[in-house]
């Protein structure tokens, strides 16, 4: 899938589809947020998402489908 707006869309280089982006741990539900220290895009478990939310961004502005490409 190809978006004209992927730069907007780009993962951290830390980020994997399969854990969470704060707690490494691997989770069955992950949502994708939007760190705000770099605006960059993270998997979050919804743990992290409680504890973190100071700093991360919801981003919910398209529907994700499958796995990442980057
Ligand atoms: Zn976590």
């Amino acid at each position: 899938m190809k978006y004209d707006d992927d730069k907007f869309y780009e993962f951290h280089e830390k980020d994997d589809s399969d854990m969470c982006f704060v707690c490494r741990k691997d989770m069955p539900s992950l949502m994708i947020f939007r760190q705000i220290e770099t605006m960059l895009l993270v998997h979050l478990c919804r743990d992290c998402v409680y504890e973190n939310i100071a700093d991360y961004l919801l981003d919910n502005t398209r529907p994700w489908i499958g796995d990442r490409k980057i």
